[in-house]
């Protein structure tokens, strides 16, 4: 149904859009040229005023006001066809501040009496650069704000001494001289505290990224903890109670007789073929599987979107790897092998029982010679049903 009202405020965004584009950033930069230009309007008005009463010429009133919207339109047009972005500082802060600065002490020059009043404008501008200038840029542009009034001045103390006194000039001068340098160094104080917070940002960014690696990762073998394995299984689980498919297998994997490698070549050693073992396993495994350290020389595999066949095929492939691999380099002449338990996941059991359940598959791979897969096909049939897989590489 046509509504009024929608299309209205529509074809108000289209506007919008068109004025100030539609990247964000583009946008703010635009948006806070225009706020600037909003002052310069104000000022054209005033010279209006000006002439309507006799304060200033209407020859200079006409060519200030003429360079006023033509600074605007440069601006703009600069900022909205894009042709800033290929500037160090997009937002053209710097520039646009350095010829408002210079408009300003133009119309100081022309105002006549009403000069005095012009001077506040000088400090607004370089207000609007405190939120974006480098103390740099902040000093340079109120050093060329001294240098710029202090020329204006001494030549309108010579050239018309009538509307501009030296004795009220002085007073002007003065007045710029300690104000001027005093908001720029408000500003370079406040770009320094923006680059502090913009370190500690950084940092507490980093420090977070380091602190989720350490919440999710074993930090020996680099695979998921059993922490959060035991948060990726949970969402396996509500993901296939709310489709009723994406079933999968947990298996449980025991290095065998690690404790001899530690005992024979020492700690070192064993860590090394801890993280060996890790990554020979997890290279044989799918991208969508998933591997944790279970705890010691014990690893739990998630095997995802698989029949106990194909999981048992997977397990497999890591023992073909874990064979034809050196997973010491230091010991490179070191055999390693594993017992593996393998269940199904049962629908909406609790984890611990099919945890559980691999374990004593596992338990009888152990009790039935090592370096083999039990299969345990979960309830209503019990630990006879297990099948065993490997036992022949033995
Ligand atoms: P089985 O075939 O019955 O599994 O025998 P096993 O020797 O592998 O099993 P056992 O549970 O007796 O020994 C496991 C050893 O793993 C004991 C422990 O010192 C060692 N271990 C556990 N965590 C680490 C580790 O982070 N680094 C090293 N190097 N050894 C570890
Ligand atoms: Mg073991
Ligand atoms: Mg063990």
């Amino acid at each position: 149904m046509y509504h009024p009202g929608f299309s209205a405020s529509f074809a108000m965004h289209g506007i919008i859009d068109l004025i100030l584009g539609t990247d964000p950033k583009q946008r703010l930069r635009i948006k806070r040229s225009l706020m600037a230009a909003n002052v310069f309007v104000a000022c054209i008005g005033l010279q209006v005023y000006a002439c309507l009463v006799g304060l200033m010429n209407r020859d200079e009133a006409q060519a200030l006001s003429t360079l006023i919207v033509a600074n605007i339109a440069f601006w703009y047009a600069l900022l909205r066809s894009g042709l800033n972005l290929r500037c160090n500082d997009p937002a053209l802060t710097l520039p646009q501040i350095m010829a408002a600065l210079t408009i300003i002490v133009g119309a100081y020059a022309t105002t006549g009496a009403a000069h005095g009043a012009v001077m506040m404008l000088l400090t607004l501008v370089l207000v609007f650069g405190i939120f974006n200038l480098k103390p740099q840029a902040a000093r340079l542009a109120s050093g060329y704000t001294v240098v710029l009034m202090g020329l204006a001045i001494a030549y309108k103390v010579n050239t018309d001494p009538g509307l501009y006194p030296l004795r009220l000039e002085f007073v002007h001068f003065a007045l710029v001289v300690a104000i001027v340098p005093t908001i720029s160094t408000l500003a370079a104080q406040l770009s320094s505290m923006r680059a502090r917070l913009q370190t500690q940002k950084n940092e507490l960014a980093h420090a977070l990224t380091r602190i989720q690696i350490l919440a999710t990762r074993d930090e020996l073998t680099g695979l998921v903890n059993r922490r959060h394995m035991i948060e990726v299984i949970n969402q396996h689980q509500k993901r296939l109670q709310r489709s009723g498919h994406h079933r999968f297998c947990l298996a449980l994997l025991d290095i065998d007789h690690f404790k001899r490698i530690n005992d024979a070549h020492g700690h070192g050693v064993g860590d090394e073929v801890l993280r060996g073992f890790a990554q020979t396993a997890q290279q044989a495994l799918r991208e969508t599987d998933v591997l944790a350290r279970w705890g010691g020389e014990e690893f739990l595999v998630l095997l995802n979107d698989t029949t106990q066949e194909q999981a048992l095929a997977g397990l497999e492939r890591i023992r073909e790897a874990v064979t034809g691999t050196t997973i010491s380099p230091s010991v490179p002449e070191l055999k390693l092998t594993f017992s593996a338990g393998l269940t199904p996941y049962v629908d909406d059991e609790p984890l611990d029982q099919c945890v559980d359940r691999a374990d004593r598959a596992l338990y009888a791979a152990k009790a039935g010679g090592r370096n083999c897969t039990v299969v345990h096909e979960g309830p209503p049939r019990t630990i006879h049903a297990l099948h065993r897989a490997g036992a022949e590489r033995g």
